[in-house]
């Protein structure tokens, strides 16, 4: 689109004033600049410089506009400082930084120089208020690199807490299904590539329904945070524990054979079982099923679904004990 009006302006341009050639040589170096920029975005044969070869474009369409409009002097120049926050936006800090750099340096040229650059009409177009203008547009564009900074911050903030609470069960304060998941593929490929050992254990609380019924669900809410700590205080750091779900918990296990995860489900099951929870004192238990992976073809799903197997066995079989993979 703003090749477009370039291209017409250039055209139609002599048509309705004389102008003097340089505004003609300019408009045509614009165009091949901005059009070679602009075909190097679509080849795609660099992603990573779209953001700040788009900056450029914007900065070469519109510095020319403010070229052959006055300077300092111009209309133009009032949209100058939106740019370092427009870098912010679509960029980043540096783009923003080198943006407003950009622009400062610029409009300090077209200052001291705007007694020797002409404008459309042949005039030119300094005159004594030049100095304070460019004095006040390069303070503009100043505090508008701040606010663009400011921005970023807060911006920063706000996606990191989202991403947290997006990944993360509020109850609980663990991992939730989708947080889980992250780490689970990441792990199950890894351990693939690498052939080690990968284990998985689904935890399920006993008789939770009773907690609920008898206390309420607030205790029973109580009960889950206390459990969900206590787990969590008796894995490793490579371990990634989640809630599954319900009163359902999952913990992955990169790096462990069965026999490892077998002994690491006997001392949760133990902590739990000698465990009092909530102000009542109430005595939980927790059955533990096990997992492990078994070669290239096997998925997560596949795994899940033997850990719950297995989860369910141990559920027959009286509770308060942990059962591996049949
Ligand atoms: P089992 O030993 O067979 O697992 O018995 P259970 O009573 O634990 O099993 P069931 O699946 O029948 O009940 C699970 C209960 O967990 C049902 C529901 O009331 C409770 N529950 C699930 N999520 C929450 C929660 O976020 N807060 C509270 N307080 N209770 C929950
Ligand atoms: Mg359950
Ligand atoms: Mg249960």
């Amino acid at each position: 689109m703003a090749l477009v009006t370039l291209i017409f302006s250039l055209i139609a341009r002599p048509i309705i004033a004389v102008l003097h050639p340089y505004f003609f040589w300019l408009g045509i170096f614009d165009i091949l600049l901005a059009s070679g920029l602009y075909l190097l975005v679509r080849s795609n044969t660099r992603p990573e410089w779209h953001i700040s070869l788009s900056l450029i474009v914007a900065l070469i369409i519109i510095l020319p506009m403010l070229a052959i409009s006055g300077g300092v002097n111009s209309q133009v120049a009032v949209f100058l400082p939106l740019y370092p926050v427009m870098g912010a936006l679509i960029g980043g800090r540096v783009e923003s930084l080198v943006t407003s750099l950009f622009l400062i340096v610029t409009v300090l040229f077209a200052t001291i120089f705007s007694h020797s650059i002409i404008n459309v009409s042949g005039e030119y177009y300094a005159d004594n208020t030049s100095y304070l203008r460019g004095f006040w547009l390069i303070l503009a564009i100043m505090f508008s690199a701040v606010f663009g900074q400011f921005f970023l911050n807060r911006y920063n903030e706000l996606t990191k807490k989202l991403k947290t609470e997006n990944l993360q069960d509020p109850l609980t304060e663990l991992l939730n299904r989708r947080g889980l998941n992250l780490h689970f593929a990441k792990e199950l490929k890894q351990a693939k590539v690498t052939n080690s050992p990968f284990c998985l254990m689904l935890i399920d609380i006993d008789y939770f329904k009773k907690i609920n019924d008898q206390y309420g669900h607030d205790v029973g809410d109580t009960c889950l945070i206390e459990i969900a700590n206590r787990l969590n205080q008796g894995i490793q750091a490579h371990h990634y524990l989640a809630r599954f779900g319900g009163e359902e918990f999952i913990i992955v296990l990169p790096n462990t054979d069965l026999s490892e995860a077998e002994k690491i489900a006997e001392q949760l099951k133990e902590t739990i079982a000698i465990g009092r929870f909530s102000h009542y004192q109430l005595p939980l238990t927790i059955t533990l099923g096990i997992a492990t992976l078994h070669g290239e073809r096997d998925n997560a799903l596949k795994i899940v679904k033997r850990a719950d197997k297995a989860l369910y066995r141990g559920k027959e079989k009286g509770r308060n004990c942990v059962e591996l993979e049949a």
